[in-house]
């Protein structure tokens, strides 16, 4: 007698003899019963490991299991040996997450872990099921994806993978379909310039803790990669035409509010750890995390007044868009992104913590545009410039010594010249050589007024 489950014995054993045999085929024998709330499933041995993880699937996209990474292997043969996959160094072999069986003995019996023993539990769960009886079923324990793991390791990969390949990482809280709690969620979109079997080969180099397939894979024209109905830049194409990028219609409208930061090295696990709880805390803010590296970290800091260059692995957006109107819901979503931002001072850039200009923020310093300005502009101009903002303050001075085009955040022109209403040279020359960065511009300011 064969017994056969997936029939991918590697030397035919299940299938093959050179006298008469009969198969015990249990290709039938496939039912998958999971019970999310336990954690566990009963496997019947006729299945194959894409129908285990399928449904799996079906009831949890956090849960998984630690077996092999070809679907049509079959239960029976692979669990019965020992089976592995890629989280086996995080979560041991098929067999260390196994907790119950069933077999027929050679008289006949049908028997579980309690009456067949522990001797005969054992010897299936590694020693091949074939010596010892025909196994119908395992019970397994499901293993979830860590978000902390996951999250770290892209840190570890995005800002070094392939310049072709861009994944950004979105963090928020969602309802967790199973139990209607609040959960963390990370979200990878990703565009990648190329075909689809480039990025799985090296995706699965370099990220396969994510399980990308093919099938999340969809190859598209550069610009039908822009979904002009989502809320998201990065998915999946709606079908709309082209055509439908000239629309100046926002495809969304909502109040929002936003702020950035600077990610310099990994955050460790701990502190993401620490963050997904105050997430879960405040609930509305999310955090996209968008790599740096590739050409990013290959342009001079100087070249343009955007200094945020090599020695970054990421930019952090938060963003909170919320459709109640009014200034107590303003107040109240403010309040959450301050609170978040505040949580994060720990991981982002410090002295200064540094910003992106695209993403406005009043918070991070406010230009009244009066006899201060150039002390008040260096709060947020250094954080937007970093040593870019003197330069852009040279500029300015130069191009609008009266200052008619400011705003909040505009750049200021040099306090003398302005007030003065002249140029000397001997007092330009002396404040560029005067490091006006933050703390020493008081000391700049003194100066000129000597
Ligand atoms: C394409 C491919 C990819 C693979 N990838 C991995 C991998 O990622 N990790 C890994 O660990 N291994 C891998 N393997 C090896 C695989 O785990 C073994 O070949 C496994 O034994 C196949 O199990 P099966 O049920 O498909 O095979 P089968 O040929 O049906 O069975 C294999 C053996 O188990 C016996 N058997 C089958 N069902 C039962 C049962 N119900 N009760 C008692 N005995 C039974 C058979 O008689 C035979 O001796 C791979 C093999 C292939 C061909």
């Amino acid at each position: 007698m064969k017994t056969r489950s997936g029939g991918h014995d590697y030397d035919g054993l299940s299938y093959v003899y050179d006298e008469p045999f009969f198969i015990l085929d249990l290709f039938n024998l496939r039912s998958i019963q999971v019970d999310i709330d336990e954690e566990t499933a009963w496997v019947q041995a006729g299945a194959t490991l894409g129908e285990v993880y399928y449904r799996i699937y079906e009831k949890s996209k956090i849960h998984g299991f630690p077996a092999g990474v070809c679907p049509t292997v079959g239960v029976g043969g692979h669990f019965s040996g020992a089976g592995y996959g890629n989280m086996m160094r995080k979560y041991g072999l098929t067999v260390d997450n196994i907790i119950d069986a069933e077999i027929i003995d050679v008289h006949g019996r049908v028997l579980n872990r309690t009456t067949m023993g522990e001797d005969l539990f054992w010897a299936i769960t590694g020693g091949g099921g074939v010596s010892f009886g025909v196994v119908l079923s395992y019970k397994i324990i499901l293993v979830q994806q860590n978000l902390v793991d996951l999250v770290y390791k892209w840190q570890e990969i995005a800002d070094k993978l392939d310049e072709d390949i861009f994944i950004r990482m979105t963090l928020d809280v969602i309802n967790s379909t199973q139990t209607a709690e609040k959960i963390n969620r990370a979200t990878f979109n990703t565009l990648f310039l190329g075909d689809a079997n480039r990025l799985m080969k090296l995706m699965n180099e370099s990220f396969p803790e994510l399980g990308l397939q093919r099938s999340d894979c969809k190859e598209m024209s550069w610009v039908d990669s822009f979904n002009p109905g989502s809320k998201l830049i990065l998915v999946p194409p709606l079908r709309t035409p082209p055509t439908a990028l000239l629309s100046r219609v926002p495809q969304w409208l909502t109040h929002l509010t936003r702020k950035s930061d600077y990610v310099k090295k990994p955050i460790p696990k701990s502190g993401l750890e620490f963050i997904f709880k105050k997430m879960i805390e405040l609930v509305s803010p999310t955090l996209a995390f968008n790599p740096y590296g590739g050409k990013m970290a290959k342009i001079e800091a100087s070249a343009r007044p955007f200094p945020h260059r090599a020695g970054n692995l990421a930019k952090i957006q938060y963003a909170t868009n919320w459709a109640e109107d009014g200034v107590e819901a303003a107040d109240r979503y403010l309040n959450l992104t301050r609170q978040l931002f505040h949580y994060m001072t720990p991981f982002v850039s410090k002295n200064p913590r540094q910003a992106f200009l695209n993403y406005r923020d009043l918070d991070i310093g406010v230009n009244r545009n009066g006899k201060n300005s150039y002390i008040e502009g260096g709060v947020y101009g250094v954080k937007y410039f970093k040593g870019n903002y003197e330069r852009l303050v040279k500029v300015k001075t130069s191009v609008d010594p009266q200052n008619f085009f400011r705003n909040e955040q505009s750049i200021p022109v040099y306090p003398y010249i302005r007030q003065q209403n002249k140029t000397s040279v001997s007092v330009w020359d002396r404040i560029m050589g005067v490091d006006s960065m933050l703390g020493r511009s008081s000391e700049l300011c003194y100066n000129l007024k000597v």
